[in-house]
């Protein structure tokens, strides 16, 4: 538990949410400023800031639990399709320190933007980022 963390307040119950689902490890809210009808955030109830901090054991349960939760959303919605998204780093959009993965239902022609221009993949960057896994 982190002092100041407020997704560790709501995770544990400390300040309330509106819960979808909770267990031993998890508890899945609805976003305060939903970028579509029925976004939901999983997270973990023992802090962790992002991805990289995360043990093994709380990322393989968290990605069931949110598994789980976005079929009900998605076939209670009656959702066209749905966004896992999992932001780490000011630079990647993280504005909350505590590991959390966003389920975003989206429905046909919404205005939900998650999405990039495709660049070009040069054969020098495909070289140097094999090499990092040789
Ligand atoms: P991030 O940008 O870090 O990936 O996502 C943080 C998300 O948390 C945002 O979508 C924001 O709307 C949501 N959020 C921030 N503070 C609260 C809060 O106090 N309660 C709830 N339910 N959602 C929050
Ligand atoms: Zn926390």
């Amino acid at each position: 538990m982190e002092e100041n963390c407020i997704f560790c307040k709501i995770a544990r119950g400390e300040i309330p949410s509106a819960t979808l689902y909770e267990d031993e490890d998890f508890r899945v809210i609805l976003d305060l400023g939903p970028a579509s009808k029925g976004h939901a955030l999983v997270l973990p109830k023992t802090h962790a800031a992002n991805l990289f901090e995360l043990p093994d054991e709380t990322a393989q349960k968290a990605l069931v639990v949110a598994k789980r939760v976005a079929a009900c959303l998605k076939e209670g919605l009656h959702a066209d399709g749905l966004n896992l998204v999992q932001n780490n780093g000011a630079a990647a959009g993280q504005t909350v320190d505590h590991f959390h993965i966003h389920l975003i239902p989206r429905y046909q022609n919404d205005t939900v933007n998650v999405t990039w221009q495709p660049g070009e993949l040069s054969e020098a960057e495909k070289e140097e980022i094999l090499k990092l896994f040789q």
